[in-house]
């Protein structure tokens, strides 16, 4: 029997998930969750949790490797007017955790509001960008937020002040919980100033990064002090192949996906980058992107 039939208005069976993510990898999800309000969530997480079905949440799906057999459980996206919008109000700025990272960030320049210009290029959402405070070393979204709206996985919506969030490097104390809603603050700059410091920051990342290509993803987070992919270049790694995952040769923290590559392709990859940077560098690298399942 199937176990979410109540909720076929927004829930589909076996979705494959590929489209859904920056890589355009993985298998399907056994159920994908697209709910049009707080109310529907709720109640959807309610009965994954008596059904004792898992379940997860994707934003943009840019720091996500799903592989190719796919999840079991629920994949809930957030794609719903209710969790998309953006609203300014007194030098805060209210931002859907399924709105698109990129429109909060020029919005908060457009509006003279800084702290977030620093985020400019990254791609996902506000949710995924929280869940893992997505950075560089201009800062990280964290320290910017002033307080959110979540969902537990019990179905419950709650507001979290700032003190009732911690954040790390490319962590929080998030997990198991959905970004429904975050109110950031700023510091007013001048909003011409403030567009030129971010287009700056724009052409220094297209410098460096592979970002154009919806094909090339992040790996691993920078060790202190210095950056992932210097570290795979003293390897001597660039270029690594394994099928149809590359260690791009201009930016070696990125895969570059080509047409054939499957997920396993690149987990391979990752497992050879790792090993040989430990022998080579003695350095650990921590995976960044996140493995499904
Ligand atoms: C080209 C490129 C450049 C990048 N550059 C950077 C960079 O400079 N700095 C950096 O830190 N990262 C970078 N990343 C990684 C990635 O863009 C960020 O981690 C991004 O914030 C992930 O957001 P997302 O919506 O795509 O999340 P997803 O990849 O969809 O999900 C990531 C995690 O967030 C969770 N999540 C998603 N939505 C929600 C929600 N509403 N509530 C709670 N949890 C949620 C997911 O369950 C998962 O655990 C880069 C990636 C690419 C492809």
């Amino acid at each position: 029997m199937d176990k979410l039939a109540d909720f076929k208005k927004f829930v589909r069976r076996d979705v494959p998930l590929a489209m859904h993510t920056w890589f355009q990898l993985g298998g399907p999800a056994e159920y994908f969750a697209e709910p049009r309000s707080r109310e529907e969530l709720a109640s959807l997480l309610k009965r994954c949790r008596e059904e004792e079905l898992r379940v997860r949440v994707i934003g943009f799906g840019s720091n996500l490797l799903i592989s190719d057999e796919g999840v079991s459980g629920v994949v809930v996206r957030l794609t719903a007017p209710e969790f998309m919008g953006i609203r300014t109000e007194n030098g805060v700025i209210r931002a859907g955790g399924g709105a698109k990272l990129g429109r909060v960030v020029t919005t908060s320049v457009h509006e003279g509001l800084a702290g977030l210009e620093g985020l400019i290029g990254i791609p996902g959402t506000v949710g995924g960008a929280i869940q893992g405070n997505t950075g560089t070393n201009h800062g990280d979204i964290g320290e910017q937020v002033l307080r959110l709206t979540v969902a537990g996985m019990d179905g419950k919506i709650d507001a979290l002040d700032r003190e009732q969030i911690s954040f790390g490097h490319r962590t929080s104390t998030l997990d198991d919980m959905i970004v429904l809603e975050a109110e950031f603050q700023f510091t007013p700059e001048d909003p011409v100033e403030l567009s030129k410091r971010m287009q700056k920051l724009w052409i220094m990342r297209k410098a460096t990064q592979p970002i154009a290509m919806n094909c090339a993803g992040r790996l691993f987070a920078d060790p202190r002090g210095r950056h992932a992919g210097d570290v795979i270049a003293q390897a001597g790694l660039k270029g690594t192949r394994i099928g149809g995952a590359v260690i791009s040769e201009r930016s070696p923290n990125f895969v570059i996906i080509e047409p054939e590559c499957t997920a396993a392709d690149v987990h391979r990859l990752i497992e050879i980058v790792r090993e040989q940077v430990a022998e080579r560098t003695d350095t650990d690298l921590e995976l960044q992107l996140e493995c499904w399942p």
